[in-house]
């Protein structure tokens, strides 16, 4: 029947492959940049969106900055800084470290990135293009690195008609940011959408001032601080009852050292927990805090890793 030979893929065709696998949608562009930013110890970090990241997406931050002699090898498949051994991959504690996702932004559209380290002299900017380096060369910068990714999936039609309106491919950015706004209330983050800024928190490391920047002032004035420790795990905290209350969980967020995670039986407890202070068919809000060691934590054990 198949009469063709068998032939190894050309590699722009690999590349796109690969790409698929790491970036599906705007959100998954900005989580792996902005994790790459907080990789690099940056303490602000802004995410600006046009069109919900299908025109660009634009990521700055004042990290520590690509040394302009690596910024080449940062944007090949498979190329990290984050890990040496294999034995390593058991203990990173760093957010991403399979070196993927340059490469893959960049293979499916285009992208200017400039950095600077706190030691170089200048700059560096690189012009990508389709995973090809159509520029490179000095240019002016602060300390930190800025990603500019345009036209995404330009060169990936069937993937474009995939997305979903501009303002839903915003929307789950948004959810993305907020989460992360309350999961790192050390990190300055300000997100702007349209050129209108959707939140801004001020990095001050308080989980009071990033609900704050998250629900507004009344609604963290109002929401309740809950603390405990069970059994090795620290909880910590805080939940909304009463006229805070939503129609669904979405505001319901989990961390576990950090991390997001959803689970329908945390989300049971807590509204076993707050039983009479939430009408019927309403649930409460929360922005919650599990520490726990490192080992007892499987994030295989979700399908997507939440
Ligand atoms: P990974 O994060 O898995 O290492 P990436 O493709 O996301 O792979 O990034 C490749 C490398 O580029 C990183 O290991 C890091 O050295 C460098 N890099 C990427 N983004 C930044 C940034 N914002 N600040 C400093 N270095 C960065
Ligand atoms: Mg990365």
């Amino acid at each position: 029947m198949n009469s063709r030979p068998i032939q190894k893929l050309p590699m722009d065709v690999i590349g796109k492959i690969a790409a698929g696998e790491v970036v599906e949608r705007p959100a998954a562009v900005v989580k792996e940049l902005v994790e790459n930013a907080i990789d690099a110890d940056a303490t602000a970090v802004t995410v600006e969106l046009t069109d919900g990241g299908i025109t660009s997406i634009h990521v700055s931050d004042n990290g520590t900055g690509i040394p302009a002699g690596q910024m080449k090898m940062a944007f090949e498949r498979h190329a990290t800084s984050k890990l040496l051994t294999a034995e390593e991959l058991f203990s990173v504690h760093t957010l991403g470290f399979r070196g993927e996702a340059l490469a893959s932004i960049a293979a499916v559209s285009r992208v200017v990135c400039t950095s600077k380290t706190a030691d170089a002299e200048y700059g560096m900017k690189a012009q990508v293009e389709a995973g090809r380096f159509v520029d490179f060369r000095e240019a002016a910068s602060p300390v930190g690195t800025t990603i500019l990714v345009k036209d995404l999936f330009y060169n990936a039609p069937v993937r474009l008609k995939f997305l979903k309106k501009p303002a839903s491919e915003a929307a789950l950015v948004s959810d993305y940011l907020m989460r992360l706004i309350l999961s790192r209330p050390d990190i300055a983050f300000r997100f702007a959408s349209q050129g209108k800024t959707v939140y801004r928190s001020t990095g001050d490391g308080k989980l009071e001032t990033a609900i704050y920047a998250v629900y507004g002032k009344e609604a963290a004035q109002a929401m309740r601080r809950v603390s405990g420790n069970f059994g090795g795990v620290l909880l910590n905290g805080f939940v909304g009852v009463q006229d805070l209350s939503r129609g669904n969980r979405q505001q319901q967020s989990f961390f576990i050292n950090g991390r997001y995670f959803r689970d329908d039986q945390i989300s049971r407890a807590l509204e076993g927990g707050t039983e009479g202070y939430v009408m019927i068919g309403r649930y409460p809000i929360c922005a919650m805090n599990l520490t726990m060691p490192y080992e007892q934590v499987d994030v295989n054990v979700h399908p997507n890793k939440l």
